[in-house]
């Protein structure tokens, strides 16, 4: 869909404003959770809602909230982040904000009688503390588990203490008064370019499951040792990690997926037979059935390559989300308004976790996905035209506006 120069043009200097924060050497950007770059984007952000001439508030844990008052108790909220990975992208978390924007700029020169306010969350990527969507899970919650404060930055901060320094509360009240949550975010995969679709509309977000996989041979001199009598731990490693992959693809139809990212091997000397690894794997899905059979049928292969070659294993679980449901109705208004629009979309899943799946426990959540080009995300490749931005604000903004037609509370 083409849009006035206007709109694009808002999006393009919201964009800039945030640009340089962050930059590093390669070009990319770092603003991690909770640190003085994400302090500066969110000041930015504050800026361009008062920019908007909207009221500008923070919560209790630095969440920060752009509100046009609005008319009635209840208000939508559009969300997304302002942080990033190490050395990431310009467009992850950005994007989903410029589209808040320029729905509360389009309400605002329509007159939109409705309450609409525009978050950015903290700390919503694990970069920082090895914790995700923090921000969103606190204020969704009410709080999180105790031993997530000890959690330390490279810095070696403890979460704990960077709260007491800046007088956060580790203990929020739970956010309130949401009628519905709202989320653009760019895909972060290639399915949407794949298919020539200019919105996706996730039905699900998937849970991550995560092991880590340990795998005791018998290190040993690798010219004396004659190659009948070995008990080498990565040859095992290697077999199970090609096991694991079949796994994945077995699930596939259940839309999952099953990763193996992280390998240790000891003592990875070119000398000695391999005795020790360590596997850390990734598994993801939509359907909890799925995740099970999954995690049985990797210990299963485990015992069964290392039972085979002399080698013991073992597996420890290191994390698990439930998958998480997109409101249905929101899905299928979503769609109607993305039709009437005449912007292509077709539904799909999230693999990536975002901050809807924790506004999913306050309220019904809606979670909507633009094309980034050839799906590069995490990098300073990351690209996503500001066409796909609009048209990500455009259906949330048709959304709003037929609530508001269909809604005589407002
Ligand atoms: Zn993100």
């Amino acid at each position: 869909m083409e849009y006035p120069l206007e709109d694009i043009g808002y999006a393009e200097a919201a964009f800039n404003r945030f640009y340089d924060i962050g930059v590093t050497d390669s070009g990319g950007v770092t603003r991690l959770g909770y640190s003085k770059e994400e302090e500066k984007m969110h000041a930015a952000f504050s800026e361009l809602g008062r920019g908007l001439g909207m009221e500008v508030y923070t919560d209790a844990v630095g969440n920060t909230f752009v509100s046009n008052g609005g008319v009635s108790s209840g208000y939508y909220l559009i969300g997304s982040h302002l942080d990033s990975v190490v050395d990431g992208g310009r467009y992850d978390g950005v994007a989903g904000i410029l589209a808040g924007l320029l729905a509360l700029r389009w309400a605002k020169r329509d007159g939109l009688a409705l309450s609409l306010r525009v978050a950015a969350f903290r700390c919503e990527e694990s970069s920082s503390f090895g914790f995700s969507t923090l921000g969103s899970s606190l204020v969704a919650k009410g709080g999180v588990g105790a031993e997530v404060w000890a959690l330390r930055d490279k810095d070696k901060r403890a979460l704990g203490e960077v709260f007491a320094e800046r007088g956060y509360n580790p203990k929020p009240d739970r956010i309130s008064g949401v009628r519905e949550y709202l989320e653009v975010h760019i895909e972060q995969g290639r399915v949407l370019e794949e298919y020539k679709q200019k919105i996706g509309i996730v039905t699900t977000i998937a849970g991550p499951r995560r092991f880590n996989l340990y795998i005791q041979g018998r290190a040993e001199h690798s010219g004396a040792t004659p190659m009948v009598m070995r008990n080498d731990a990565l040859c095992a490693a290697a077999e199970l990690i090609l096991e694991i992959e079949k796994i994945g693809m077995a699930e596939s139809v259940r839309n999952s997926v099953a990763t193996v990212g992280v390998i240790e091997n000891q003592p990875n000397a070119l000398n000695v037979i391999p005795g020790e690894v360590k596997l850390q794997v990734d598994t993801r899905g939509i359907e909890i059935a799925s995740l099970d059979e999954m995690e049985q049928r990797i210990k299963q292969a485990g015992k069964t390559v290392c039972g085979r070659r002399g080698a013991t294993f073992l597996k420890e679980k290191i994390g698990e989300t439930k998958p998480v449901a997109m409101d249905h109705k929101m899905q299928d208004k979503l769609a109607r308004a993305a039709h009437s629009l005449g912007i292509s979309h077709r539904r799909m899943i999230s693999g990536a976790g975002h901050d809807a799946m924790q506004m999913a426990e306050v309220c019904d959540a809606a979670l909507l996905f633009i094309p980034c080009r050839d799906g590069v995300s995490h990098s300073k490749k990351e690209f996503a035209h500001m066409e796909s931005v609009c048209d990500g604000a455009r259906v949330i903004y048709k959304y709003l506006q037929e609530e508001c037609g269909q809604d005589d509370t407002h």
